[in-house]
């Protein structure tokens, strides 16, 4: 039996197996560039394949950009957030030379739909929404590709290439419109739909992509799919063999890739829900020009976005514009969010999920602020004998990369990219905390960690002021607050007064002025309040120039046990209000909770004391519709029609009596209680 199902299993995975056997991988040569990089190929059921590009370290890579009708969202965002880090990673980490095309869809019926909406020209109205997803995609800091490419810039380029498809006799012309001949394509002993070839006839007629349930008459069979559509009136047209009219979707990524990358291209990419029936069609009507066997040599996409649990959609409301998000988090905060899970798996996004992220971005954060002090302070004039210490983290160091190495080869496996750095990370801020390693090292950990979320595209270099300017007022100002402070505890006034007037800052170049301005300021305040011998007005000052004045200006001093020095970070003030801002929404969020169960609890309680009122004689009788007579204690004994209860009954409503008696019991006995007391 055993052997049995194991054979049926191994037949299984053999037709699976054969089901992508068209699929050639390229072959190695001579020049060839192998880093033992392994993609998840669609073109091979996701199966993790060896990737070799064509040209030695050159990487041809196409990749579908977004239909501009409406607000980018946030299903954009994991598409080409996940595209930004493969990119990033294929350039910066494997040394790859890239060259990468995205395509604007402009011309679809979504897009004359909804120019006719809004009474614009359609060309008029694909820009404002063009240009919304490329201010989206600065936001979130996605570099943008080498080249783009616009559908309406490529009309004759797509005219050219049809006509070569119809020349090769695989598409006909049908009534103005033209139609990809796929039975013809099949017998010719082409495969399609190459990455879905588990399709039968039915699904196979989805693959038109659009509602063209109209044109089956001009089809000469009904999955066959259009390369060009005659156009209806009103609608944007365009010159060609076939009379006026539009390309179809799926064509245009097949010209536009091949117009710049050429044939056969290295890599191409898009969200999953393109395989098909766009990137199977695009990849049959390019093969189908060229006479190819293999187009595109890998195929890589990227998984389906969940709103909390649900799909994305207007009608569920859960449809969220990268602009909205943005309002609650900064785009790093965003992007980790994104990179701690697989780009090729199903996400699931919500609001408790991105806390994850949140804390993350935090340790990364104050990481590199600790690691920064900690160099700052730390004199390699001083002694620089390795301990047991510095082997520590030095071997971690190492392991870190051989574990980050292997999960970047395996498909771009970041989770465990971002565990070994969460690892890393911690091991370290141990050790600074002691002081117990040498700063050259930990200047290797914090280059290290840099590079590797540099892949990300997460970026915690504060530009702003990291000149030595600040470091030197800096330094001054914590240790005039922290003079302050000890004096102030002391009652000493007249040493505060001394303290703040002994030094006066001056506008410096290259610093921010605001800083000089709140600083002078606290100084006086703080004279006049030592000089009327007012200690809470001190302490105030303090405060408020660590809360409010510095931290407006992203400057945040941690104050230290009571002799300890103060430290100061330095952090963008927009990051860092935001920060504030996610902290204090955190606190509400988890009041509110307390609270709620507060009352719940309560609530429980009441009910509780309004049950243990009820004299166990009282509890049946007000319950006419269930039983008709009920003996002197008040138990049951006749149901509603008048029959006499069963053993069973009577026994469960006996227990219920019981227990009724003995909760009224113990409230008349706390009653008792309460009187005593209130006698005493
Ligand atoms: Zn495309």
């Amino acid at each position: 039996m055993i052997k049995f199902a194991t054979r049926t299993i191994n037949q299984f995975m053999q037709q699976q197996k054969d089901l992508f056997a068209h699929y050639k991988q390229p072959s190695i040569k001579e020049d060839s560039y192998i880093t033992g990089l392994k993609l998840a190929n669609s073109l091979k059921g996701s199966e993790l394949v060896p990737f070799i590009p064509i040209n030695g370290r050159q990487v041809n890579f196409y990749y579908c950009g977004p239909t501009v009708y409406s607000n980018s969202h946030l299903g954009h965002a994991r598409t080409y957030l996940g595209i930004d880090v493969i990119r990033r990673t294929l350039r910066d980490y494997f040394n790859y030379d890239l060259l990468s095309v995205m395509n604007i869809t402009d011309i679809d019926d979504k897009i004359i739909n909804g120019a006719k909406q809004a009474k614009q020209e359609f060309l008029e109205f694909t820009k404002v929404w063009e240009k919304d997803f490329f201010s989206a995609m600065e936001a979130l800091n996605i570099e943008l590709p080498d080249v783009i490419t616009r559908v309406s810039d490529y009309v004759p380029e797509i005219v050219t290439f049809i006509e070569k498809i119809i020349a090769n006799g695989y598409a006909y012309d049908s009534n103005g419109s033209v139609y990809f001949d796929v039975q013809k394509y099949l017998a010719d002993g082409h495969t399609y739909p190459k990455m879905r070839p588990e399709m039968n006839a039915d699904l196979l007629q989805e693959g038109e992509g659009e509602s063209q349930a109209n044109k089956q008459s001009e089809k000469r069979s009904p999955n066959d799919f259009a390369l060009w559509k005659a156009s209806k009136p009103e609608e944007p047209k365009w010159p060609s063999p076939w009379g006026e009219g539009r390309p179809g979707w799926h064509i245009e990524c097949s010209v536009m890739a091949s117009a710049i990358l050429g044939n056969p291209i290295d890599l191409h990419a898009g969200g999953i829900d393109l395989i098909f029936p766009h990137h199977d069609n695009s990849l049959a009507q390019a093969e189908a020009c060229f006479n190819c066997d293999q187009w595109i040599n890998y195929f890589i996409h990227l998984g389906h976005l969940n709103i909390a649990d649900r799909k994305m959609s207007k009608s569920l409301k859960n449809f969220l514009t990268i602009d909205e998000v943005l309002k609650r988090y900064t785009a790093r905060q965003i992007r980790l969010n994104f990179a701690i899970h697989q780009y090729d798996a199903v996400m699931n996004y919500s609001e408790e999920q991105v806390e994850q992220a949140i804390s993350k971005d935090k340790a990364y954060q104050e990481f590199f602020q600790n690691t920064k002090i900690y160099l700052r302070e730390s004199q390699v004039t001083g002694p620089q004998k390795w301990t047991q210490n510095d082997f520590l983290i030095s071997n971690s160091l190492r392991s870190t990369k051989q574990v980050i190495h292997a999960a970047l080869l395996k498909n771009f496996d970041f989770p465990t990219v971002i565990d070994a750095i969460d690892k890393l990370i911690n091991q370290v801020n141990v050790q600074i905390a002691n002081k117990t390693v040498r700063a050259p090292l930990i200047q290797s950990v914090v280059q290290y960690v840099h590079f590797i979320l540099g892949l990300i595209g997460l970026n915690y270099q504060t530009q702003n002021n990291s000149s030595s300017d600040i470091k030197f007022i800096m330094a001054e100002v914590c240790s005039i607050r922290d003079q302050v402070k000890l004096a102030a505890r002391k009652g000493e006034f007249e040493a505060i007064s001394n303290i703040v007037t002994q030094k006066q800052f001056q506008y410096e170049k290259n610093l921010s002025n605001g800083i000089v301005d709140c600083i002078n300021q606290f100084q006086q305040q703080v004279l006049a309040a030592s000089q009327e011998k007012n200690k809470q007005q001190l302490f105030q000052l303090c405060d408020k120039l660590r809360d409010e004045q510095l931290f407006e200006l992203g400057i945040k001093i941690e104050d230290k046990d009571k002799e300890q020095a103060s430290i100061w970070k330095q952090y963008d003030p927009k990051e860092l209000k935001l920060e504030r801002e996610q902290q204090q929404k955190l606190i509400q969020q988890k009041e509110l909770i307390k609270k709620k169960e507060e009352e719940k609890k309560k609530q429980e309680e009441l009910e509780k004391l309004e049950k243990a009122k009820i004299h166990p004689k009282d509890m049946f009788l007000s319950q006419l519709d269930k039983y008709s007579e009920f003996d002197e204690k008040g138990i049951p004994v006749k149901d509603k029609e008048g029959n006499e209860l069963s053993k069973k009954q009577k026994k469960v409503v006996q227990e219920l009596w019981e227990k009724q008696n003995k909760i009224h019991n113990q409230y008349l006995e706390s009653l008792k209680k309460q009187q005593q007391q209130q006698q005493q």
